[in-house]
């Protein structure tokens, strides 16, 4: 039986250059290749121009390029484009467009399904598959470009791993594609654009405030005592909100940046006066921002958005205490726009999830 074909994108540069030695090419070859896989995001040999018609024929009968694919679209009436992504194993995993004034943001997943069950996510329902390589995650933001250049003709701006998965549990695919994202031989965007987003994993956060790359960080604490916590979000159990409070100390000292906390407001359990009291004892003393985020009804989770009244009422609280806050809308409410519905749509199609 032959042997399965590499995938030519699991190759760096010098590897690359390694490769065309052996075969007798000029160095900078491997420049021109790299060049089409990674700026000009090509997914067929053959589309590569500048590279004679033989080595192209060499390289299609020694590599394949596993490229992502856009499986399906939907566009909501806010503008936000949510792509579903078939990978090569015919796994699916979403991205999400979202047009926002001069900004475009691309919400980019990095595991298929996940493993932390968070109990409002639609995502926590899927069970974790895998986690996605790095030249899938970096696939994902090229298209995601490549959406809002057609649709809106503007480039993307900025980029948050918010979407399916939990991004530092699969750490070092993601660091990789975020150093390819901002490379010039990449993307060349800056890591000042990109925020990578927990559920709460201490020592990685340490880790993250460690790494020489400037991205953000944002906490997705959605409560802020370990008794409220635990009941929505398992991973608490581990990973406390006093040793997240530390981790995050160690962030903004280390790293000198400001980390944002991410509060998704659910009516009811996260947004009474006491919960406000809680989220300001958590956030006194950290150099942080507050996002607060209208909750996408996900069914069968049983809860539901808090009122706008409601939220208000609640930053209100928060800004009284010098705290900086924000109301962050919820997008494409007309679509299956809660991280993990249209990827689970699709995925239980497939026997894989069943
Ligand atoms: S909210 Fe994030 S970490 Fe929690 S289950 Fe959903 S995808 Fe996973």
């Amino acid at each position: 039986m032959l042997a399965a074909l590499k995938d030519i994108r699991k190759l760096n540069l010098q590897q690359l250059q390694d490769v065309l030695k052996l075969w007798h090419e000029p160095a900078f070859r491997a420049a021109q290749i790299y060049e089409w896989l990674w700026q000009k995001h090509i997914t067929q040999f053959e589309d590569m121009r500048n590279i004679p018609k033989l080595l192209r024929q060499k390289l299609q009968a020694t590599f394949v390029i596993q490229a992502v694919q856009i499986h399906e679209t939907q566009c909501s009436h806010d503008g936000t484009l949510k792509c579903a992504m078939r990978l090569f194993d015919n796994y699916v995993v979403e991205s999400v467009l979202i047009p926002e004034g001069p900004r475009m943001t691309a919400c980019i997943s990095s595991q298929v399904g996940c493993s932390l069950t968070c109990a409002f996510c639609a995502t926590g329902k899927l069970k974790r598959m895998r986690n996605l390589e790095a030249d899938e995650i970096f696939d994902q933001v090229a298209l995601v470009n490549e959406e809002a250049l057609r649709v809106y003709k503007k480039k993307l701006s900025n980029i948050v791993f918010m979407g399916m998965g939990e991004p530092l549990l699969n750490y070092k695919a993601v660091i990789e594609a975020i150093s390819k994202i901002c490379s010039p031989q990449g993307m060349g965007i800056s890591p000042q654009r990109i925020t990578v987003s927990t559920a709460g994993v201490q020592k990685m956060i340490k880790q993250l405030a460690d790494e020489s790359l400037k991205v953000h960080l944002a906490l997705s604490l959605h409560a802020a005592t370990d008794e409220k916590r635990n009941t929505v979000m398992p991973i608490n159990e581990t990973n406390s909100v006093t040793a997240l409070k530390s981790a995050l100390q160690y962030y903004i000292k280390t790293s000198g940046r400001r980390p944002t906390l991410e509060y998704v407001m659910l009516h009811g359990f996260n947004d009474q006066p006491e919960d406000a009291r809680d989220l300001i004892a958590f956030a006194r003393g950290l150099k942080t921002k507050i996002n607060l985020i209208e909750y996408n009804p996900v069914a069968e989770t049983g809860f539901t958005a808090s009122s706008r009244n409601r939220m208000h009422a609640f930053a209100a609280q928060l800004q009284e205490q010098g705290l900086i806050c924000t109301i962050r809308r919820s997008r494409g409410k007309d679509i299956d726009a809660a991280c993990g519905q249209l990827a689970n749509r699709n995925a239980l199609a497939q026997p894989e999830y069943k």
